[in-house]
């Protein structure tokens, strides 16, 4: 008898703890990568166009790969939408030219990328980060992105509200690799990423400090050609 109620005392707790988890982990802003429970956020193409998935590359522009990534897409005829840092943008204005003349977009990525802290700041802090990116993105090409994604794909409820307030679609991802970390293989990482995109994904891609990424990005084209998928920009 004693055994007994001492397993279900045990067991007791360990549901306890796993219905607790289960409510906070949602609820936790930030904590959660590329998941808001409450509000809408863009994770696949409602409507995808038959075969065509939706590339988008992260943390740019950047001297080091910006226009190689371009001429790989162009060999491709891919299209693709560049989520920018502000500061970067105001950095190399021509760069964010040349990404639109190429016919990609560029899209809100903040305007200083404090990935650790941004969904922790107060929420005047996280409009102005917002904002100073669509005004950089609209002093360097004249044009307003359409969508916002937060660093490091963390949300929470103010800096979704903060996005729509400032005209955004909030956008996650629906496939990714492990590109961003500094020893990642990145041909292998895109090998396997392009086995699992299907029609109607959200790809997640980056540029900057990793040697390699146009190589990894033309590879992972080529096998996303092969299989009759097309990187197009979304028809939303
Ligand atoms: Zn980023």
């Amino acid at each position: 008898v004693k055994t007994r109620s001492f397993l279900s005392a045990r067991a007791f707790r360990l549901v306890l703890r796993a219905a607790l988890l289960a409510w906070f982990l949602p609820r936790s802003p930030g904590l959660l990568q590329n998941s808001l429970p409450s509000q809408s956020l863009l994770r696949r193409l409602p409507l995808p166009e038959p075969d065509t998935y939706w590339l988008t590359i992260d943390d740019g522009p950047c001297r080091h790969d910006t226009e190689a990534l371009l001429r790989v897409l162009a060999a491709h005829g891919a299209r693709a939408s560049f989520f920018a840092i502000g500061q970067r943008v105001e950095r190399y204005p021509e760069l964010a030219r040349l990404i639109l003349k190429e016919g990609h977009t560029l899209e809100n990525h903040t305007y200083s990328h404090r990935s650790a802290t941004f969904w922790l700041e107060p929420s005047c802090l996280i409009r102005s980060e917002i904002m100073r990116c669509t005004q950089a993105i609209h002093d360097a090409t004249g044009l307003r992105p359409r969508f916002f994604r937060a660093p490091a794909g963390r949300w929470n409820h103010a800096v979704w509200k903060a996005a729509v307030r400032d005209g955004l679609t909030p956008v996650g991802w629906s496939a990714r690799a492990a590109d961003s970390m500094p020893c990642s293989n990145l041909l292998r990482a895109m090998s396997g990423l392009a086995a699992r995109v299907k029609a109607g994904d959200i790809v997640l891609f980056h540029q900057g400090g990793h040697r390699g990424r146009a190589a990894a990005l033309d590879w992972f084209l080529l096998q996303t050609d092969r299989a009759g998928l097309r990187a197009d920009l979304p028809i939303i």
